[in-house]
């Protein structure tokens, strides 16, 4: 994820992906990383003295959701330079053409006008870097990046039919709500829109949010039958509560036996008891600044070791060692 804002995330990053993330680092399965790419925030204009809060403040919400230090790698991108080398040797097998349609580079390039920078265009090349590197299979994504992903695994043939099976391809692996939509109900979660919910925001902030929270295009009334497949609070159940009760909830809305408000309200409660223990973690963290330094400290160190590997192997594919045996 990227260090946004003052590094606090919203709701559509969590039930998108970050609550995958802790699951899948628990399940242990995978050895899991995850990293703050703050290389790639560089391709928004921002102010060089606000990233180090925003670097912190995303890796503290990371250890604040749940993720374990103990049982997955957590660090930031930029203190693992190969991130940058692998892009550069990956941008040389990457068609323009193929960066040319991704929906990302074209939206932001629309909404920047003033800053299309090559950074935006080529962003899709680091994404596939920072996967490659640790030849991992499966990345949990949220919805809106699986275009990326799918580039990266383009990338990810070309280099090996080029230069030799050197990665594995990766797949993306979605929760059951791959896309929040908005408190407006009209575009998708995010925190330039004004239209999320933090994970951070106070239990009467988070009830005032959703009492305003788009609902259904039809005013119902009460009584009236509702139509829980076009609603975003409906989709925040299915994320949110379990599923028994989500079934329920679909039945007596279908009826017109729950009204929207009392809808609401029972989800006010689900996520407020969710970002409870999140809230009280960060505040915990906040208190202890060097806790999280230390486990980005040696989180890097771990990448960093496994980058130093797959890069010798790179290079060596790529010919780039005059020191190989010559024939
Ligand atoms: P980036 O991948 O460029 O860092 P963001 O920081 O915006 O993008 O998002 C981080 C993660 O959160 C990504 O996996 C993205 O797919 C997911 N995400 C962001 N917004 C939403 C949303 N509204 N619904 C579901 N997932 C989302």
């Amino acid at each position: 994820m990227q260090p946004t804002g003052s590094g606090e995330l919203h709701i559509g990053n969590y039930l998108g992906a970050l609550k995958n993330w802790v699951s899948l680092s628990r399940e242990g399965v995978y050895d899991s990383l995850f990293c703050v790419v703050d290389a790639h925030a560089a391709t928004s204009e921002y102010e060089a003295s606000e990233m180090p809060t925003r670097i912190f403040g995303t890796a503290l919400s990371y250890l604040a959701a749940g993720l374990d230090p103990d049982r997955c790698t957590v660090f930031v991108q930029s203190d693992v330079p190969q991130h940058m080398e692998l892009a550069w040797y990956l941008s040389t097998v990457t068609p323009m053409g193929d960066l040319h349609r991704m929906t990302q580079f074209k939206e932001k390039s629309e909404q920047f006008k003033q800053n299309v920078n090559a950074g935006l265009f080529t962003y899709p090349v680091l994404m596939a870097a920072d996967i490659l590197l640790y030849r991992a299979t499966v990345v949990p994504v949220g919805n809106d990046q699986v275009q990326h992903l799918e580039l990266s695994r383009e990338i990810c043939r070309k280099f090996n039919a080029r230069f030799g099976e050197i990665f594995p391809e990766p797949k993306p692996k979605l929760t059951v709500t791959p896309r929040i939509m908005g408190l407006d109900g009209k575009r998708k979660m995010s925190k330039s829109l004004g239209n999320a919910i933090d994970l951070f925001d106070e239990p009467k902030v988070v009830e005032k949010k959703l009492k305003g929270a788009f609902t259904d295009e039809l005013k119902l009334k009460m009584g009236d039958p509702g139509r829980p497949e076009v609603c975003n609070i409906f989709t925040l159940h299915t994320a949110l509560t379990p599923a028994g009760e989500v079934q329920q909830i679909d039945a007596e809305c279908r009826s017109g036996a729950l009204g929207c408000g009392s809808c609401k309200k029972r989800l006010t409660e689900t996520l407020n008891a969710e970002l409870g223990p999140i809230q009280a973690r960060a505040a915990e963290l906040r208190a202890q600044p060097e806790r999280v330094l230390r486990v980005l400290e040696s989180g890097a160190e771990r990448a960093r070791s496994i980058a130093t590997q797959t890069m010798a192997d790179v290079r060596q594919a790529m010919g780039m060692n005059v020191r190989a045996p010559q024939s």
